[in-house]
């Protein structure tokens, strides 16, 4: 019998360039079929078989509660009978703000957009617009979006598909990007001392999770914040991922160092389009309409979005909320590699917060060179055994995992005991 997924796959690549409308949603690293969804509720989703798995992407993050929790949709119905978008500002825009500069150290004030991509442009053109400079320091494996200045040496499906630089990007924009090592502070050092004046920002995954899951050493950030201070240039977090996630007050809590500027998504908007950027007050007063740096959107701080945005970060507020999380993660993360030890295959795991990542290779990798030295064709397998089994992991090598608070134990032993199966069949 041919599966609906089959048929529903053929069907869209008539229609939409490899079926998908975002790339590692098309399987091409794994291979095989992608998964068309029908439902969500709380750690499980659907597909068009019928077929539950356990989900372990969460929509790439923001499904931090578990999805279609009860509260988040009464929200989004409520917001959406009075009215889907006015193009005029609203009550629940102003909350939003002052939830994300209490919660986030360094955020004063705070700009909201519809996505990642369009928060880290914006920043991108703030920090250039607000130091007159043009140079733009970023990490190979991280990836802050699909702007232009940005897909240079970028993670996630990039890597994936094996372009380090996407086509259209114009080699003269690309050459104001500066591409380092991800946790190597002396290369920053060297560069700074050569060309400090020339740069506007350095822009950062603090907790790398585009490719795979890699965690900054505390030294590689506080050099970072130094030279950046030293030298006039801003450093901006890109806290997509990790912001929410990796604990309340993201990276920049737990690492205890302080951006410019902040880069959000996912996590608050709970699974609408909502993404921010923020931080100084005589930074962002930059902006239009205070100054001169141009940046729009018709439908940013939409009020069914910042609903169901507003909600979720209510809800990651309450007691014990991360700790569970984290301890719930960890668990994952450990239960895997024992399985995995008992079978004889070479893999660990990590896990910061609500992410996780996993690595066919005998220690956790701290550099993109590590990630990529991983034994991707055992990851693939992996995949699909676990796929099979009705777990869904990130259909790529170099994504990192998402964990909500409606994976308890039942369904992390239900991983585990499914993880030891497939482990046994991979050695
Ligand atoms: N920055 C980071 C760190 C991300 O992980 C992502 C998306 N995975 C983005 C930016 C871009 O966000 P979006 O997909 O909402 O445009």
């Amino acid at each position: 019998m041919t599966s609906k997924n089959d048929i529903l796959f053929e069907r869209a690549q008539a229609s939409t360039p490899g079926g998908v409308n975002s790339p590692v949603r098309a399987f091409r690293s794994v291979g095989g079929t992608p998964r068309f969804i029908t439902r969500a509720e709380g750690p499980h989703f659907w597909d068009a078989d019928g077929k539950r798995y356990i989900d372990y992407i969460g929509s790439w993050g923001p499904a931090i509660v578990g999805h279609a929790h009860p509260e988040v949709i009464h929200a989004v119905q409520d917001a959406a009978a009075r009215g889907l978008s006015f193009g005029a500002p609203t009550e629940g825009e102003i909350e939003m703000a002052e939830e994300i500069c209490r919660i986030l150290p360094s955020v004063e004030q705070v700009r909201l957009v519809s996505s990642g991509t369009e928060a880290a442009m914006s920043a991108l053109r703030l920090a250039r617009g607000a130091t007159g400079r043009t140079k733009i320091v970023k990490f190979e494996g991280c990836y802050h979006g699909h702007a232009d200045s940005l897909l240079v040496k970028a993670g996630s499906g990039l890597l994936t598909f094996g372009n380090p630089t996407s086509a259209g990007v114009p080699e003269d924009f690309a050459k104001h990007t500066l591409v380092l090592d991800y946790n190597d502070p002396q290369q920053l050092e060297d560069l700074f001392a050569r060309m400090g004046g020339d740069i506007a920002c350095v822009v950062v995954e603090p907790v790398a999770g585009n490719m795979n899951l890699v965690r900054a050493t505390p030294e590689f950030l506080q050099a970072m914040r130094r030279l950046c201070t030293q030298h006039g240039a801003l450093l901006i977090f890109d806290e997509v991922m990790c912001g929410f996630r990796v604990g309340l007050g993201g990276a920049q809590t737990m690492y205890g160092v302080t951006p410019d500027l902040t880069v959000l998504g996912k996590v608050i908007g709970g699974g609408l389009p909502v993404a921010a950027f923020g931080g100084r007050k005589d930074v962002m007063k930059f902006l239009a309409p205070l100054g001169p740096v141009y940046q729009a959107g018709t439908l940013s701080g939409n009020p069914v979005a910042v609903a169901a945005g507003l909600t979720t970060m209510k809800i990651i507020q309450r007691p014990g909320f991360y700790e569970t999380l984290t301890a719930q993660t960890a668990k994952l993360a450990q239960g895997l590699a024992n399985a995995a030890k008992d079978a004889g295959v070479r893999f660990c795991a990590d896990a910061v917060g609500g992410m996780f990542g996993v690595y066919f290779a005998d220690r956790v990798p701290g550099s993109f060179a590590e990630v990529m030295a991983c034994d991707k064709e055992k990851f693939n397998a992996f995949f699909h055994g676990m796929l099979e089994a009705g777990v869904y992991l990130a259909p790529s090598a170099f994504e990192a995992g998402f964990v909500s608070a409606a994976h308890d134990d039942a369904v992390i032993e239900e991983t585990v005991a499914a993880a030891r199966s497939v482990f046994g069949k991979l050695r």
